[in-house]
Formats: structure tokens, C-alpha cells, sequence
């Protein structure tokens, strides 16, 4: 068998670019068309395919078997000057250039005396393909450019870079001269598909799982993967397991992930020792460890919020399924939190056993995110309402709301960077994506605290019925008047919102006497305008919120490295 993959099944043809489709019908295009440009960046990640379409541009573009009546852009790939580029030969009309190891002026100087001579033939064209091309010196581009400015005819430059700003940072006037293509990272899926082809032209057998490692391992790039599998190819003999994949690799299997997942849902920060020096003796890389446990919890994260990750190991989706039920979602994003702190230190620190202990007994160590939900909320999972506290909760206790103190509200809205939290248990969308945690419905003291702890829920339904009516009852006050008459109070110039939610009054009767468990009828009202405008008229349960826990964080240094860990944060929106 052939050692190198990754050479034998380079593509020749745009057709076979894996996932970069949009260059590829972009230059096939060009060629077909007769309107190659003289300057161009292919930019993207290693191993993604850059330097190919190189040179499968400058095949389309002196191939022999070219047909001028007919053209499809595509090379043939077989011809003898097809050859040559694809072997990387001597070539009169295809130089490649590495500019890691060319990047002095002389070699500069060189390209554009060089760069003057025509193709070889009429109707050729001279192609240069500079890889690395961000290594190239200053004085290098400056050269280039003035090829750039008036190139000769039928000169092609075609530049490959993984780091385009550094080349906008040296050479901006030759960027802007250049057409650029941002190729993409290949996709786990997609580099196991190409492997089981290469696989099944080998004649060789392999677990489905063993590809998918790969795939991911390669982490988006095509020549990574094919490299790593000659290399579990010739490691082993006969069918291609996940094992030998993870042998070669050097990664650990997904029963130590299982048993730290396990460790942390049932709090045995004691065992945190024994899995690590399991861990270290069997050799593993503790950095590539951590990263291996990064990667589970955001896909067990993902399978939380009903979401499926890409293209995941059977093992791996055991593991997932298994732990999802046990820890809360809130939990998996703090314990991501943590591990994003810790791999600093895992990299630089000369004692990464102590740093990755450290983070297990943290993990370990935490409290549950629904204690602390309830605790928030004035309302312990029993049932107790806010008058009656738990007592056997070991953590403080919070003062009882009050009607003139709104309880806060539970964890914020999610920002763009960061995974949503779960939705409230109560609403059917969201059960079905929870993953198997079910936190019970909790019983709403009917009291404006009672009202106030639940309005955020109210504000989130009546906005998913209608926008407007979302926005209207943001600008309320809700309070409990009286036995089943909820009011909302409206600032003395905001009767616009007023008149939105007496449009709809109806709807809000239904959500309020839903989430309330209780009939209820709705009043609303305006304050009277005052002569200053003042600011507690114009105050929004919002704001009471966010006082309120402003307040609580204040006396409660617990509460307040609590919220901190959960990311709970202030209602302080405009
Ligand atoms: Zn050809």
C-alpha cells in the first residue's frame, strides 16, 4: 500500500475541491471564460485545499487537451503538462514559490525579472504560486507590486496564506490588486466521507467512529486527516478500529470522559485523585485531555438545548446521553467557563496535573445551579413559598420578598457569544429539549412579589404572541390588587403601551391566569403626571429588579460569587 494518501488522492480537478464549491465555480468560471485575473489570495486554514487549487488553476490554464470550442474550466488532469503541475516538476510555466524559505529581495528582484519572460508558448500562461505568502518581506511586495501594477500578459500570481492580515499589515496596495478567496475549514462529516472513498479505492475496512476521529481530530483540514490515516494504516493491520485511531493519536477514551462527567453530577471531588493518576499513567497529554473534555461538554450543551453537534462518535453520544440528565445546563456552561480559564494555565503551567486537578475539584465542587435558582427566586423546590424559606438549606437564606421588593429574576437573557440557557420548565416548547431534566412548575404566591418573580416568564410568553404586546407590557407595573385583579400601571406618558395592552387584554388574562395557576382579570391604570417627571414614575419592574438583586448582593457575599459563577446578571436592560 501507498504510504502517501494525502499525495495519491490530491485532487485534480476544481470538481474534487472538498467544500470550497464557491472557489472552485468561481475560477472554473474564470477559466472557462477566458477571464483569469492576474493577481489572486486563497486564503484559509492548513490543509484546506489552498495550494491545490493552485495548482489545478494553473493545469485548467496551460492543459493540453484544453478544447477552445467547448471550455469547462476543468483541467484534464492526465495530460503531460496536467502532470508536471500535479507532481510539482520543473515546469517552464508553473513556478511555485515558498516564501518561507524565498523571502529575501534578491529572490524578489529574481520573480520580476523572471516574471517579464511570456509563458513558454503562445497561448500559455505563466503561473507563480507563492505559499506562505505572509512570510514574504516588505521589500519582496514592493517588487510584486509593480509586476502587479502592469503585469505582463498571460502572468498569473496565485498567493496562499493562512494569515491574510499580516499580509494587509505589510502589503496593503498589493492586496487590494489581488481577487481573495476565503476557503473553509472541512467539517468533521465531511473529511470522514472522503476518507471512507480513499478507504474504499484502498480496498480497506474501517469503523464508522475511527473515520469521525480522524475528522474531527483534523480539526478542518483535508491533508492532517489523510496524513494521520496512513499513519493508523501502517501502525496496524486489518480492519481500521476506533482503538488503533485513538492509539495512534495518543487520546484518551470517552469512559474517562464518562467517569468525570459522572464524578461531577454526583459532587465525589475525593475521586477527582484517582481518575487523574489513572489519567497519568496511561500516558495521556494532559492539555489535549482538557481540550477532549471541552469538546463533550459543548456538545453535551448542544444535546441540552436541542441541538445535535456535528458528526459525533458512538462512544461519545453514549457518554452524552447518559450525563445529560444528571447535570444542569447551567452547570455545563460554568464548568466551560472554568475549563476556558484553566487550559491557560494547562499550557503554561510547569505543573499541568495540579492545574487539571484543580479543575476537576471545582467541577466537582460546585453548587447546583437549581439550588440556586430556587434560592433566587424566594421559592425552594418543596414548594415553600417566599414566606417560608427552606431552613435545612446549608447555603443563607435570602430575605423574603416584598411587595415593595421584587424578587430577581433568574439567569439573563442570552448574549450573541454565549449558548442560551434553558428555557423555564413550564412552557411545552422547551420540555422537549431539556434533555431529560425536569424541574417542577413553582407554585406562585399570589402577591405582587409573587407576580413580580414570575414576570419575566410573562414578558417572554406575551412577546412570543406578539411583539408589540411584549414591548406594551415591558412598560407596566404589574401588581396584585386584590384577590384575582392583577393592575398594570403605566408611566403618566406612556399610554400608548397602555392602549397596546388593552387591546389585547385578552391574551394577557390567558397567560397571566396560566402561569399563576389562578383566574385572574386584568386592570390597568396611569400614574398621574407630576410636575418633574420623576424618576420613580417612570420606574419599571425592571428596574425594581435589578435594585433588588443590586441589593441582595450587596449583604450577601455568597449570593454574590453565586451569581457571579452563574452568569447571573442584573435585569438591566434599557
Ligand atoms: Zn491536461
Amino acid at each position: 500500500m501507498s504510504i502517501a494518501l494525502a499525495r495519491r488522492y490530491r485532487p485534480r480537478k476544481f470538481a474534487d475541491l472538498l467544500v470550497q464549491d464557491h472557489v472552485a465555480a468561481a475560477l472554473r468560471g474564470a477559466v472557462a471564460k477566458n477571464r483569469v485575473g492576474h493577481g489572486y489570495l486563497l486564503t484559509g486554514p492548513r490543509g484546506v485545499g489552498k495550494t491545490t487549487a493552485a495548482r489545478i488553476l494553473a493545469m485548467a490554464l496551460n492543459c493540453e487537451r484544453r478544447d477552445p470550442e467547448h471550455p469547462t474550466g476543468e483541467p484534464c488532469g492526465e495530460c503531460g503538462a496536467c502532470m508536471r503541475v500535479w507532481n510539482g516538476q520543473a515546469n517552464l510555466d508553473v513556478v511555485e514559490i515558498d516564501a518561507a524559505s524565498n523571502r529575501g529581495v534578491d529572490d524578489a528582484r529574481d520573480l520580476r525579472e523572471r516574471a517579464m519572460y511570456a509563458a513558454s508558448e503562445p497561448g500559455h500562461h505563466k503561473v507563480y504560486i507563492v505559499d506562505e505568502a505572509h512570510m514574504l518581506t516588505r521589500e519582496a511586495w514592493n517588487a510584486l507590486l509593480k509586476i502587479l501594477e502592469e503585469p505582463p500578459p498571460g502572468v498569473v500570481f496565485v498567493f496562499a496564506t493562512t494569515e491574510p492580515q499580516k499580509i494587509a499589515n505589510t502589503a496593503a496596495p498589493v492586496m487590494s490588486r489581488l481577487q481573495r478567496f476565503d476557503f473553509r475549514r472541512i467539517g468533521p462529516a465531511a473529511i470522514q466521507s472522503r476518507l471512507r472513498d480513499v478507504l474504499n479505492q484502498e480496498s480497506v475496512e474501517a469503523d464508522d467512529d475511527a473515520l469521525l476521529i480522524i475528522g474531527r481530530h483534523a480539526d478542518g483540514g483535508m491533508r492532517d486527516a489523510l496524513s494521520v490515516l496512513d499513519q493508523c494504516l501502517s501502525f496496524g493491520e486489518g480492519r481500521l478500529t476506533a482503538d488503533r485511531v485513538r492509539d495512534v493519536l495518543g487520546l484518551v477514551d470517552d469512559d474517562s470522559y464518562a467517569a468525570i462527567l459522572t464524578l461531577v453530577a454526583d459532587r465525589r471531588p475525593a475521586d477527582v485523585f484517582a481518575v487523574l493518576d489513572r489519567l497519568v499513567d496511561s500516558g495521556a497529554d494532559l492539555a489535549e485531555f482538557a481540550g477532549g473534555l471541552g469538546e463533550i461538554l459543548r456538545a453535551l450543551l448542544m444535546h441540552q438545548l436541542g441541538v445535535e453537534a456535528e458528526a459525533l462518535p458512538t462512544t461519545t453520544r453514549e457518554v452524552i446521553a447518559a450525563s445529560a440528565p444528571k447535570l444542569a445546563s447551567e452547570d455545563v456552561v460554568r464548568m466551560l467557563k472554568l475549563l476556558g480559564e484553566a487550559e491557560q494555565g494547562l499550557r503554561r503551567s510547569a505543573n499541568p496535573r495540579l492545574v487539571l486537578e484543580t479543575l476537576l475539584l471545582r467541577w466537582a465542587m460546585m453548587d447546583r445551579a437549581l439550588d440556586l435558582k430556587a434560592l433566587l427566586s424566594g421559592t425552594a423546590p418543596g414548594g415553600a413559598g417566599p414566606s417560608a424559606p427552606s431552613n435545612t438549606s446549608p447555603r443563607p437564606t435570602i430575605p423574603p420578598a416584598t411587595e415593595k421588593a421584587p424578587p430577581v429574576k433568574a439567569p439573563a437573557p442570552p448574549t450573541p457569544e454565549e449558548p442560551p440557557p434553558p428555557s423555564h420548565p413550564d412552557e411545552p416548547a422547551a420540555t422537549a429539549s431539556r434533555g431529560g431534566e425536569h424541574a417542577p412548575v413553582m407554585p406562585v404566591p399570589r402577591t405582587t412579589a409573587g407576580l413580580h418573580a414570575v414576570w419575566p416568564e410573562i414578558l417572554e410568553t406575551a412577546t412570543r404572541q406578539s411583539r408589540l404586546l411584549g414591548q406594551a407590557l415591558e412598560h407596566a407595573t404589574p401588581e396584585w390588587v386584590d384577590d384575582g385583579v392583577v393592575s398594570l400601571r403605566f408611566g403618566a406618558d406612556e399610554a400608548v403601551f397602555r392602549e397596546g395592552v388593552e387591546r389585547q387584554v385578552g391574551v394577557v388574562v390567558t397567560i397571566l391566569s396560566a402561569r399563576l395557576g389562578t383566574e385572574v382579570r386584568v386592570s390597568t391604570a396611569s400614574n398621574e403626571p407630576t410636575a418633574g417627571g420623576k424618576r420613580s414614575n417612570r420606574m419599571t419592574v425592571k428596574d425594581l429588579h435589578a435594585d433588588r438583586l443590586r441589593e441582595l448582593r450587596r449583604k450577601d457575599p455568597v449570593l454574590d460569587a453565586a451569581a457571579d459563577a452563574l452568569d447571573l446578571e442584573l435585569v438591566e436592560e434599557e
